[in-house]
């Protein structure tokens, strides 16, 4: 298969090591049921190399103490790599400076902090929120949880059946109560990679800020949020080869200096008294508690190991195996592809026609194929389509063509067994 790749007509698999770059993954190694491992379920959590294994047991065993607190030797340096690890977060998404960077538990953890402080600044009664139907819970249920507490309304811009968004229908949600867009990047189902540079416009012509769930969008394609210009961020380091428990919230400063924090704790403040309390600044104020600093740490090491290998040839690679895996699949037939954007990343969502997901996932398995089955934490989706699930091959910098023609043949075998 041939792809336009910077200007060229090459295959990427011509000039991509994917054999140097599995041997940085010792996870791939290993055998399950004696069948070489096929690890297709990076949407859910991607493996990690030996390059971030290293630098988090370094921590563990040599330089651990808790940061910001301390005057010693090991204090010092845990927390100039955690403030380091800041600084490879901000030049990694392009933000304008690292007090931009806020480090949170995760994308979940970043969307509820958004939606709480933002909520208790921001939102008044009947004011509305918009979302995309083929957002994963964790930016559906935040929203919602305010909506209740200030008897605001959550408003949803549908997706065609081929998974893309009705910009149409977009524009027409807003009003003058629209105070906030809150938009997945890439689907985690469907792999559609949504227009948000434009939807992102659409809603500043109209005052409106916008967030960005990037949480299947970091390990993928190139992330700037200078040339976006989202307003907020997010995304998870387990899901981009770094640790888990450690995620990024981004906000512009002139919106974090805005919100009020979070959560209240350690670190967070300035001066304690009983009567009154003052705020760090930024990014402290957000920062409550002791943090997963060596989740930081971990994660822009994970953050430097793609950059070394480069997310150009990242985004090229992934998108010529997922055309090469959606014509085998669509050649074999009996097989039903849910998700077809013409814009789309390495996610595929299929179910094998008269098959249950749960007996296909299970045949998978036992030839050591692991994808996930299920609503992939995206409900709406799954109504949209009116079906329980799909089983969902995720694929990342680390597979191989070779995997994806095993795929195929525990389709076949599916179907061979349920003929
Ligand atoms: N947003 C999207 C698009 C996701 O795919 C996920 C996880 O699958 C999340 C948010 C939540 O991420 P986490 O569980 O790491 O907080």
């Amino acid at each position: 298969m041939q792809i336009n790749f910077a200007g060229t007509n090459l295959s990427i698999m011509n000039e991509y090591d994917v054999k140097k770059i599995r041997a940085d993954f010792p996870v791939l190694e290993q055998k399950v049921y004696n069948k070489p491992l096929i690890y297709l379920d990076n949407a859910a959590t991607t493996q990690k190399p030996i390059q971030v294994i290293e630098v988090v047991n370094r921590y563990h065993s040599k330089l651990n103490s808790n940061i910001h607190r301390g005057v010693h030797f090991l204090s010092d340096q845990t927390t100039n790599a955690y403030e380091n690890a800041r600084e490879t977060v901000c030049k990694f998404i392009n933000a304008s400076k690292k007090e931009e960077i806020i480090f949170t538990s995760g994308s979940t953890g970043s969307i509820n902090l958004l939606a709480f402080s933002f909520g208790e600044q921001f939102i008044r009664k009947n004011d509305e929120i918009l979302i995309t139907e083929m957002e994963h819970h964790a930016n559906i249920v935040p929203w919602q949880m305010l909506c209740e507490r200030k008897n605001a309304k959550l408003k949803v811009i549908p997706f065609h059946d081929d998974g893309v968004l009705d910009i149409e229908r977009y524009k027409k949600l807003f009003t003058d109560k629209t105070k906030i867009v809150s938009l997945i990047y890439i689907s985690n189902t469907l792999g559609s990679i949504n227009p948000i540079k434009e939807m992102i416009r659409i809603a500043h012509d109209r005052n409106v800020p916008v967030m960005i769930d990037a949480a299947q969008s970091v390990q993928h394609i190139k992330i700037d949020v200078h040339q976006l210009d989202c307003d907020f961020l997010v995304f998870s380091g387990h899901k981009i080869y770094g640790p888990t428990g450690i995620g990024v919230f981004y906000g512009k400063e002139k919106w974090l200096d805005k919100l009020p924090p979070y959560q209240g704790g350690g670190d967070m403040v300035d001066i304690v008294t009983f009567e009154k309390t003052t705020y760090n600044e930024l990014p402290f104020k957000f920062e409550a508690g002791t943090t997963n600093y060596i989740g930081a740490i971990g994660m822009a090491a994970a953050l430097e190991y793609i950059s070394g290998i480069g997310l150009k040839k990242i985004t090229a690679y992934e998108t010529e195996l997922l055309e090469y895996a959606t014509k085998t699949i669509d050649d074999l037939g009996g097989v039903t592809i849910y998700g077809r954007s013409p814009h789309k990343a390495s996610i595929l969502s299929f179910l094998i026609n008269g098959v249950h997901m749960l007996d296909s996932g299970m045949i998978f398995d036992k030839m050591g194929v692991a994808v996930r089955i299920g609503t992939h934490c995206a409900q709406p989706v799954m109504q949209h389509f009116h079906i329980d699930g799909t089983l969902r091959a995720s694929i990342s910098l680390y597979n191989t063509k070779e995997e994806i023609d095993y795929l195929c043949k525990a389709i076949e075998q599916v179907k061979t067994m349920f003929a």
